[in-house]
């Protein structure tokens, strides 16, 4: 009986184990399937200059709107896409969308938005990655300096050559580079020195209580004096109030983004909203 016994809870076993591995196979199929079907969709959300109000760029986030789950947040899927190296043929298709909205812009007239694009560390150390930002560069007529990629600190803890030579070489084609989340990974100081990067992102777990806890205040004002001597722009993510704004504002931080100005949009909600906002700012408080 103990035998008997033992077997079952071995078959039980495979049969999770198959389980899960079809259920990965399926979710894999779908994602690809998502991608040929041309299922992913960017959304926007505006950058604001703390002092002015004034809109300076916005920050493209993917979706998947799915046709039977509806929409998806990026986080319930680019877990799967970079275990699988679907995250490269996803992360191309945003590069190319980034592109083509940056030259529909410049054909209506608006030449200095910047977009921001986020790069996922599997792919940031991919020679494909040069490559298809070379290929973009040809084809769209955009100024390279419009175009931010965002990249996650514990990309930075890789091979720092590596890292380093990657980002001088985008930076040679004449894009910005910045570190996103910063605060969450292992800040190091030293990579932030070395690195020719343009701006870094307070996450914003520091921002959702920094109007009344001093320690998150801290933190921020911090990171926000780093970002001064080391020349570079800070923005503040996840700003959702008022008196979150004002602090920051205190403190010095240049650029805004978050729920408080509004949420990430599809293109055309976008449009509605900048036509609301039609001197090119939010009010000031
Ligand atoms: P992230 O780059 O740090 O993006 C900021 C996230 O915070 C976004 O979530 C945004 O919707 C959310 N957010 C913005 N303002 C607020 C706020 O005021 N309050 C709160 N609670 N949240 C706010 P989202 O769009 O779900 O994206 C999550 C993460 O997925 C991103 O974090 C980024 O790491 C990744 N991701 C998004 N799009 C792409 C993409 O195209 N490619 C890659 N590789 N990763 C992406
Ligand atoms: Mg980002
Ligand atoms: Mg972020
Ligand atoms: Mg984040």
């Amino acid at each position: 009986a103990k035998k008997k016994h033992a077997r079952s809870v071995q078959t039980r076993f495979t049969e999770d184990m198959i389980n899960i591995i079809e259920d990965d196979l399926l979710a894999e199929m779908n994602l690809r399937k998502g991608l040929d079907l041309n299922e992913f969709e960017l959304f926007y959300q505006p950058k604001i200059n703390s002092f002015t109000g004034e809109i300076i760029g916005f920050e493209a986030l993917i979706r998947w709107n799915h046709p039977e789950k509806g929409l998806i947040p990026p986080l319930n899927f680019i877990g799967l896409a970079e275990s699988t190296g679907l995250i490269i043929a996803i992360d191309e298709w945003v590069i190319e969308q980034a592109f083509i909205q940056l030259e529909k812009w410049k054909e209506d007239g608006e030449q200095d938005y910047t977009l921001s694009i986020n790069i996922s560390p599997r792919h940031f150390l991919h020679s494909r990655l040069n490559q298809c930002l070379k290929n973009c560069l040809e084809q769209y007529k955009i100024n390279p300096r419009q175009l931010v990629i965002e990249i996650t600190e514990n990309v930075a803890m890789e091979d720092f050559d590596k890292v380093k030579n990657r980002i001088s070489e985008l930076q040679q084609l004449g894009f910005s580079v910045s570190i996103d989340d910063f605060g969450t990974g292992f800040s190091a100081f030293h990579y932030l020195q070395h690195f020719p990067i343009q701006e870094i992102k307070i996450d914003r777990q520091f921002i959702r209580d920094i109007a009344n806890n001093e320690v998150s205040k801290g933190i921020a004002k911090t990171i926000i004096d780093l970002a001064n001597l080391l020349k570079l722009n800070v923005v503040s993510e996840g700003v959702e109030t008022i008196e979150q704004w004002k602090t920051l504002k205190k403190l010095g931080c240049p650029q805004l983004q978050g729920f408080y100005f509004s949420r990430p949009m599809p293109i055309d909600e976008l449009q509605l909203w900048l036509n609301k906002h039609e001197q090119g700012r939010v009010p000031l408080h």
